[in-house]
């Protein structure tokens, strides 16, 4: 087994998620065992402090159908997912799951079918998902903002849970972008793509990894590295407010020459310079989103470190 490379491997990317393993585990067994293609796993622990780290040790030396990456420190899941990508080595495609259940390993042999009709890309659009109602709210509309403003179609409610074929995984490892947003990436890579629906699971366990903070940075990631509407918007604001400030002094002049009526209005004065100092540092605000991505790549350094590979049950 070691020697002959897997058709396809399943890349997972965990951070404490200790309670799941056995369950994860167990039901990956039962996939590979049942299944016609030769299937192995890349686990991804993104620098987990449970007892993770233990247990994705001891099980990838033991089965040598399950390789375990150990990122020197939490790197956030698209990170992770990076460094799975990197090492996995299915011939034909990966097949990407988050680790707490919520994406059904089982449904393999459905994506892979898609898979053998000829399309690059299969992903996993969310029918119903059993998340707390701002969550899904906040979802539901960070996808179609970003449809509408995206350079590029990303499918509505489609997270990263999918199947990519070698062709675009190669290409996905190519790219050298610090700032991930994956699920778009894999769209703009292109060729033939599909989505299949499914009902998103509830976590199995534990709570989510995905902290507030985590969730803003990756909606940030989607709309900044996705689109320039925000600074066309920026022009078109500034360039609205020069054509209403022109308009309104030509008001202001023609009364004052016209009917002799000069216009009062302190408070109107304040509230816009208030309004317009506050327009101005958004504006700023906004620039600074696109400089600071440039910034940061342009630092070149690594995304990920691994600090630890177990692959094919040796230690790397
Ligand atoms: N995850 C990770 N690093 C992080 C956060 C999350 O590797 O910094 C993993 C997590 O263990 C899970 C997957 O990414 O396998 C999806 O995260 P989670 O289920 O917490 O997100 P949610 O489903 O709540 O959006
Ligand atoms: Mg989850």
């Amino acid at each position: 087994m070691s020697n002959t490379l897997p058709q396809v491997s399943f890349v997972i990317p965990l951070y404490n998620e200790e309670s799941n393993l056995p369950t994860l585990v167990d039901r990956l067994v039962q996939v590979i065992d049942s299944s016609e293609l030769s299937l192995d796993v890349v686990l991804v622990d993104d620098g987990s402090s449970d007892k993770s780290r233990e247990i994705l040790q001891a099980l990838a030396l033991q089965d040598s159908r399950f390789h375990v990456i150990l990122l020197s420190r939490n790197h956030g899941h698209q990170l992770a997912l990076t460094a799975g990508l990197s090492v996995a080595q299915g011939t034909e495609g990966v097949f990407v799951l988050d680790g707490d259940l919520q994406d059904p390993p089982e449904l393999l042999g459905a994506f892979y079918s898609k898979f053998k009709e000829g399309y690059e890309v299969v992903y996993a659009v969310r029918e119903k998902r059993k998340e707390v109602f701002y969550k899904r709210w906040a979802y539901f509309l960070f996808y179609r903002i970003l449809k509408k403003i995206a350079n590029v179609d990303i499918p509505l409610d489609s997270g990263d849970f999918s199947f990519i074929s070698r062709r675009v995984v190669d290409v996905l490892n190519q790219m050298p972008e610090e700032s991930r947003f994956i699920r778009g990436m894999r769209t703009w890579i292109g060729f033939k793509q599909i989505g299949i629906s499914y009902d998103r699971q509830e976590r199995a366990n534990g709570y989510s990894k995905y902290s507030f903070g985590k969730l803003v940075q990756l909606a940030l990631n989607g709309i900044f590295n996705f689109s320039e509407f925000p600074i066309r918007f920026l022009t078109l604001l500034g360039s609205s407010a020069i054509i209403s400030s022109v308009v309104y002094f030509i008001v202001v002049v023609i009364k004052k020459f016209f009917v002799n009526e000069v216009i009062e209005g302190f408070t109107a004065l304040l509230f816009v310079i208030i309004l317009f100092g506050g327009i101005q540092l958004a504006a700023i605000g906004i620039l600074g989103e696109y400089i600071l991505r440039i910034f940061f790549q342009s630092k070149n350094r690594p995304n990920f470190i691994i600090e630890k590979q177990i692959m094919n049950g040796k230690v790397k």
